[in-house]
């Protein structure tokens, strides 16, 4: 009789240590997950875009007549899913491509893995720690515009930052319609940065902005420029929705007041993406540094090394490289000027601290 009862409870020890190592091992495996993309977050908790369905879908439990339908929530393309993430992993932001396990009976999920980056946008918090943004942005558009009249040194400072993060940079000049001629100096301005090797774009609002939307079809992108040269008016254009979409979440939210400066992604077109907030449309007027300045001005690093003296200012300097690239115009002097001021605003800065 002893021996017996020894014996089931053995068997009833292994099957529950097999049923917590078959659980561990459902745990590990994250091979049937599913794919998806975050589009918001709010510090630990996110929403995830599916984008993609599980071979077998769960089935959704049967109802007796008379009793009320239990919460239930179809995993389908495209839906969006409040998620919390597995506490091993590092911290998430809009445009990560995550694995990740639904579960239909709460409509919550919960993200595994994390993908690969293609490129990570960060930003200095007030403590000048590094703060991650967003993930697999592949294109920055640089929006300027007659009006307000565009700073030349401004545009350099988006192209140091589009250069840091290792992101292609599109400059497009909006509101052609207001260009008075053929030699508008923003014109000028434009072909500059064309010579440089940067890839430039010329639009207005009453052409719907065509060309851009075809351009940026496989993209997902942030805008960037000052405030009235037109962002909101070509991203409502390219993406219909976004106003929209945006005001949803703020009202939906429990966390309404984060959704104002959240990092929001939106779909469009094809295989687009906009990511965009407030913070974003700031990008580039954080903090710099002098090897992201180098980064920024290639034509100008070219030169670098082959002054005179070792800690050449290439500013009153005889014997400057860069300087003689200016007479020999290979380097344009509004550019150095850009560079002096960035360089000089950081050396300011270090000062203060
Ligand atoms: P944002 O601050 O960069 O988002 O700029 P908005 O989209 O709010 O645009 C600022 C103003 O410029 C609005 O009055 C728009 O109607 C106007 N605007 C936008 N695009 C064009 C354009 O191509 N031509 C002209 N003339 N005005 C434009
Ligand atoms: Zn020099």
């Amino acid at each position: 009789m002893a021996l017996i009862r020894k014996r089931r409870l053995t068997e009833q020890q292994q099957r529950r240590i097999q049923k917590q190592h078959k659980t561990r091992q459902e745990d590990l495996d994250t091979s049937d997950d599913l794919e998806g993309l975050v589009v918001q977050h709010y510090g630990r908790q996110l929403e995830v875009q599916a984008l993609s369905v599980p071979q077998e879908h769960p089935i959704q439990p049967e109802v007796k007549d008379g009793e009320p339908d239990p919460f239930w929530k179809p995993i389908e393309l495209g839906s969006v899913w409040r998620c919390h993430t597995r506490t091993n992993l590092e911290l998430l932001v809009t445009g990560d491509r995550v694995k990740w396990q639904a579960d239909p009976n709460t409509g919550l999920g919960i993200i595994t893995a994390i993908q690969p980056r293609r490129s990570l946008l960060t930003r200095p918090d007030r403590y000048h720690k590094v703060k991650p943004v967003a993930a697999n942005i592949s294109l920055i558009v640089i929006v300027i515009a007659p009006l307000p009249e565009p700073a030349p040194t401004l545009i350099d400072r988006y192209l140091v930052a589009c250069a840091d993060a290792d992101i292609p940079a599109l400059l497009v000049l909006n509101k052609c319609d207001l260009l008075l001629e053929n030699d508008d100096p923003r014109l000028k301005l434009v072909e500059e940065y064309q010579s440089l090797g940067y890839e430039v774009m010329l639009t207005q609002a009453n052409s719907d902005f065509s060309e851009l939307k075809t351009r940026l079809d496989n993209e997902t992108v942030a805008f960037v420029g000052q405030s009235g040269v037109g962002k909101s008016t070509m991203i409502n254009a390219i993406v219909p929705d976004a106003a929209q979409k945006t005001n949803i979440i703020s009202e939906n939210s429990a966390l309404g007041q984060h959704t104002t400066t959240s990092t929001r992604l939106i779909r469009f077109g094809e295989n687009g993406a906009l990511i965009d907030s407030p913070g974003i449309r700031e990008f580039g007027l954080w903090h710099l540094d002098y090897d992201k300045i180098d980064h920024g001005f290639p034509e100008i690093s070219a030169f670098i090394g082959h002054c005179q003296y070792r800690n050449c200012t290439h500013t009153h300097e005889k014997q400057c490289a860069i300087k003689q690239a200016v007479v020999e115009n290979k380097v344009l002097a509004r550019r150095l000027d850009s560079y002096l001021r960035l360089v000089d605003e950081i050396t300011e800065a270090q000062q203060k601290n």
